[in-house]
């Protein structure tokens, strides 16, 4: 059964959900397919990272209370454990009543004891790990710092810490990753028993390592078919051991499903502090400055940097709604939805929905419309359609 934070129940008058969001900029090293904003730590980053963060709180605070918290990245684990305390003393301080859920990112190799002691002590209560694989020559071909071994010593800090709600991020149609690698894989995440695994299929983000490496030829990239074999593949083995699908990337065992993340794709309201870090508040979506320096320099000076800054309406939310919506197994129910964003170009949508349907691509129940398994398998295409149409 779905908890009350899952649902989108917002503990507050507005009706939305309100989540923190923290961007801990700092990587060890740089995974060969990765484009997020993200920096190696040098001197005293950490402790001034910290303090930006907490300033910022104080000039950009939570402006009621927050539902969910997550620390992203970056490597928010990489922080030593003195650091990690201050950032949450921080969070504490802005957030007088502890959330829902608090969830903090730790690359396998960062996990430490004394770390998970300070996190739990703050009121942590889910870790989330980017594992990736479990196959070590297939991590090594990603660039990922850690091997299986590092992982099964992490889960086992997490477990005798006392963190019951942890999950698993994993990657597929890597290179040299063949059917059968992507099945062990899965039974191998399975085996070690986390509440929720994400599962991602890999993309060439421009001026990646991996990139590079396709476009000198040393890779090829697979095809809509592949991937789909890829995508069917996890989602029949994961609902077999009892994992419920509840977005196209995205699996949990009852009752823990990301609730963070279930706010920012039912277009609640979302607060977002450090460098490169978004928000979607008070009428308006921004993204911080994508550079640590800068950043510091705005919220020490009081006038914080951003990179966009967006006034929303009702078009925006709506297709972004519609284009989430389709993606999680819930699916939307248009009516709320007109309710929510009245001036949205509806009439073109219901026309895209039923067209939808009619390629089998989408169904409707109990008032709700969601993409069927072969939708599912085309959901950017979907995302697309709405850009275009709505
Ligand atoms: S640890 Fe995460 S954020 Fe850092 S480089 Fe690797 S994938 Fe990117």
């Amino acid at each position: 059964m779905e908890t009350a934070i899952e649902q989108g129940k917002a503990t507050d008058v507005t009706g939305l959900a309100l989540g923190l969001y923290l961007h801990v900029p700092f990587c060890a090293r740089v995974c060969d397919f990765c484009n997020f904003y993200q920096e190696r730590p040098e001197g005293d980053d950490f402790s001034r990272y910290t303090a930006g963060v907490g300033r910022e709180l104080t000039l950009r605070p939570p402006p009621r209370q927050v539902d969910t918290v997550f620390w992203g990245g970056g490597t928010p684990g990489l922080l030593p454990a003195r650091d990690l305390d201050a950032l949450g003393k921080s969070v504490r301080d802005a957030v007088p009543v502890l959330p829902a859920e608090w969830t903090v990112e730790m690359a396998p190799a960062s996990v430490r004891a004394d770390k998970l002691r300070v996190l739990k002590d703050l009121g942590v209560n889910r870790i989330s790990m980017g594992v990736q694989s479990f196959d070590d020559a297939t991590l090594a071909r990603l660039g990922r710092p850690h091997t299986r071994k590092q992982v099964d010593r992490a889960v086992a800090l997490v477990e005798a810490a006392g963190f019951d709600n942890w999950n698993i991020d994993m990657m597929f149609a890597l290179p040299g990753q063949g059917l059968q690698a992507w099945c062990t894989d899965l039974a191998e995440a399975m085996r070690r028993g986390p509440a929720h695994i994400s599962t991602y299929c890999l993309t060439f983000e421009e001026d990646t390592a991996l990139w590079l490496r396709l476009r000198r030829g040393e890779l090829e990239q697979r095809g809509e078919a592949d991937e789909a074999a890829f995508y069917e593949t996890a989602w029949d083995a994961l609902e077999a051991g009892g994992y419920r699908q509840y977005e196209v990337s995205n699996f949990a065992r009852p009752g823990r499903a990301c609730a963070h993340n279930l706010g920012t794709w039912r277009m609640q309201e979302w607060l977002g502090h450090g460098p490169s870090a978004s928000s979607q508040v008070d009428g308006m979506r921004s993204t911080n400055i994508h550079d640590t320096d800068a950043w510091l320099q705005g919220v020490h000076s009081g006038s914080p940097r951003f990179a966009e800054s967006t006034a929303l309406s009702d078009a925006l939310l709506a297709q972004d709604a519609v284009i989430f919506g389709l993606r999680m197994n819930e699916g939307i129910r248009v009516p709320a939805l007109r309710r929510r964003f009245p001036a949205a170009a509806w009439t073109a949508a219901e026309q895209l929905f039923e067209e939808l349907e009619e390629e089998g691509l989408a169904g409707t129940e109990g008032g709700f419309i969601r993409l069927t398994r072969a939708g599912r398998l085309l959901a950017d295409r979907v995302g697309l359609a709405v850009l275009e149409r709505m």
